[in-house]
């Protein structure tokens, strides 16, 4: 008989602990409908898969039916045919069991493997239209988690917890026709065994698990403390407080606690055993006695083959009977894992497109924000009565002290969040009304943490534009300024830029983003200028290849550094989620408020750290007058 499924431990059983006791899963038809919703697909498939089971269940108890003919036909008659041919029998149904067996476990397996697979891709494409909010509050591990063990859980669920309750109730089932069909009393017998014997395991085994998890708990704890003090900061501190001997005192403790618990876990391991084999050996006798009885006293007609069948049957009842027990604990937790992936599944997607949405044959660019209002989540509001007209071919420069809105008012644009009231138009056009493609498509954006896939400088522009001919490609890299860096490569367009794009610097991944967007050929470009300093030659090159874009195309630009913000058209100043000034340069200084603030602590710094400054700045410097507050830092 193939091994009962979902045994996982000892035969002592699975207990839940006291956190999963909590959280139960609330088991729903409508949850159970939703689970078997994934294997309405493969119905034939588990069909086939529950004759599977039925006929090696039978096959596989046939040897113990057999035992009685051996006995009584074959040795108690002296018939050698008959012994020979029933063992001879014996031996073929237990092949041709587990003949059976093997293909059940391939087409179970290749049900799970198949309901996993649409489960993943179904998952995948869920998390994908997740917005951007989905990702910033959810940690990635999490997400990943639920991507990858949750759903193998499932397979797992399906290859041993369904097939489980199927196999060991079906082989209960049989064995209990085939016991009460010998001799009903006997059969009665054997049913009040059965639990006799499984009770005492498992409240011996409960005890053992309790004590698993007890000596777990102070090996964490033992493991914790020499993380901490054996570490050099650890160690350190320790030193310097003298700590020595309550560091040793703690350690101590726990490891005369480890040990203690270590041996109560062996003995009780070894207490179960015991209790194991009493129980098992017990039941036979029963058996034996009662069958005796029957024979000896009653005059019934029962053979000895037919007590050593039902003995037989008891032995193949024991791990069923066990295994259903513990079917509670893995058919909790299978709920729990179907209840928390579908959670997942049920997060509305909150970015969507509108069922009327538009798709413009043609834009030019014109961004209005009207009224914005924006919070991330309730207890904060981040942008307050945002309004501006960025005109296309024009450029804006965000400026502002950090947090104060910048990212926030152009992520909207391209709805990596909505707004919460009041409107960013595209084109005169509601971004909600937009085709989400088509907006994403005209939107360009180079973040302030230039993300490169790996792969080769190629795969990351072709990612912009799959169809884009070399030419097109070069044409972008010279135009952001990193051709020459990229001709001097050994492999040109197929040097690797390695997880992230780590084995270039931060100027040159830069620049390549730069590429790719001028590749995209969007109709509105956005900077989020990094603030984190490159040097200042980097610094420069960006500057010489986003400066063309700025004067040329409709942008809008988080700007840190003074070259960037001159070369804008208009300026806005944000501060805690408002426009607290907008203007040209020269005006905003004039106003002395924020603008003339920042400049004087933060832009004309950028100046001193830019050596190359560009003709802009220069032209800058050279026109204000010598009090002007950078002349002298
Ligand atoms: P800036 O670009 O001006 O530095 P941001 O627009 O990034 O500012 O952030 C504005 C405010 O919104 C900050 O207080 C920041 O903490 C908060 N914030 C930014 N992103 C998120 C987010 N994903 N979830 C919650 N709060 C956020």
């Amino acid at each position: 008989m193939p091994a009962p499924r979902g045994m996982g431990g000892p035969m002592g059983g699975k207990f839940l602990t006291e956190e999963e006791k909590a959280n139960q899963p609330k088991v729903t038809p409508a949850l159970l409908k939703r689970v078997f919703s994934y294997l309405k697909p493969y119905t034939k498939q588990l069909i086939l898969v529950l004759l599977c089971i039925i006929v090696s269940s039978f096959f596989s108890l046939m040897p113990s039916m057999i035992t009685g003919k051996i006995l009584d036909d074959g040795l108690l008659k002296k018939d050698f045919r008959a012994l020979i041919y029933y063992i001879v029998l014996s031996l073929i149904v237990t092949l041709a069991a587990s003949l059976i067996g093997v293909a059940e476990t391939y087409i179970n397996t290749w049900v799970a493997q198949h309901i996993t697979y649409d489960m993943r891709n179904q998952m995948y494409s869920h998390l994908q239209s997740m917005s951007q909010r989905f990702f910033t509050t959810n940690n990635q591990g999490d997400i990943i988690t639920r991507m990858t063990s949750d759903i193998d859980g499932v397979k797992s669920v399906i290859t041993n917890t369904f097939s489980s309750i199927l196999s060991n109730s079906i082989t209960l089932i049989i064995a209990m026709i085939a016991m009460f069909q010998k001799n009903w009393i006997l059969a009665l017998v054997g049913i009040v065994i059965v639990p006799i014997f499984t009770v005492p395991t498992r409240q011996a085994g409960k005890k053992r698990w309790s004590l698993t998890n007890e000596s777990q708990q102070v090996n964490d704890e033992v493991n914790g403390i020499l993380n901490e003090t054996l570490s050099v900061s650890g160690q350190l501190l320790v030193k310097l407080f003298g700590k020595e001997q309550y560091e040793y005192d703690r350690y101590e403790k726990a490891n005369r606690r480890m040990i203690g618990l270590n041996i109560k876990e062996s003995m009780a391991g070894r207490w179960f055993r015991v209790v194991l084999t009493t129980f098992t050996s017990i039941g036979p006798m029963l058996l034996y006695l009662a069958g005796g009885i029957l024979m000896m006293k009653y005059d019934s007609n029962i053979t000895i083959g037919d007590i050593s069948v039902l003995v037989a049957l008891l032995g193949r009842m024991y791990m069923p009977v066990n295994s259903l027990l513990n079917i509670q604990v893995d058919w909790i937790r299978s709920m729990a894992l179907f209840t928390r992936i579908f959670d997942y599944f049920d997060i509305p997607v909150e970015i969507r497109n509108a069922p009327d949405a538009v798709t413009p044959s043609e834009v030019t660019g014109d961004v209005v924000f009207e009224h914005v209002e924006f919070s991330y989540d309730e207890s904060k509001k981040i942008l307050k009565d945002i309004s501006f007209t960025l005109n296309a071919g024009k450029s804006i420069a965000i400026v502002g002290p950090s947090g104060s809105g910048k990212s926030t008012i152009v992520n909207l644009i391209p709805r990596l969040y909505d707004v919460d009231s009041g409107s960013v138009t595209f084109d005169g056009i509601d971004v909600r009304k937009l085709d989400l493609r088509f907006l994403r498509d005209k939107v360009g954006v180079v973040s302030q943490e230039t993300y490169l896939f790996n792969g080769t400088i190629r795969d990351n522009l072709l990612y912009a534009k799959p169809d884009a001919a070399e030419e097109d490609m070069v044409e972008a890299l010279k135009k952001a300024n990193i051709w020459d860096f990229v001709e001097s490569q050994e492999k040109g367009l197929d040097t690797e830029v390695g997880n992230r794009g780590l084995k270039l610097s931060g100027g040159e991944k830069q620049r390549i983003s730069i590429a790719r967007i001028i590749l995209k050929d969007p109709v509105i470009f956005i900077f989020d200028e990094a603030t984190s300093a490159l040097d200042s030659i980097s610094e420069k090159k960006i500057q010489d290849a986003i400066d063309p874009i700025i004067k040329s195309k409709t942008s809008i630009l988080i700007a840190h550094r003074l070259s960037t913000i001159l070369a804008a058209d208009e300026i806005l100043v944000v501060k805690d989620g408002t426009i607290a000034e907008r203007g040209t340069h020269k005006e905003l200084l004039n106003k002395e408020g924020i603008y003339r603030e920042l400049y004087e602590t933060q832009f004309s710094k950028a100046i001193i750290e830019d050596e190359g400054a560009s003709e802009l700045e220069q032209y800058i410097w050279g026109t204000q007058p010598a009090d002007e507050p950078f002349e002298g830092v």
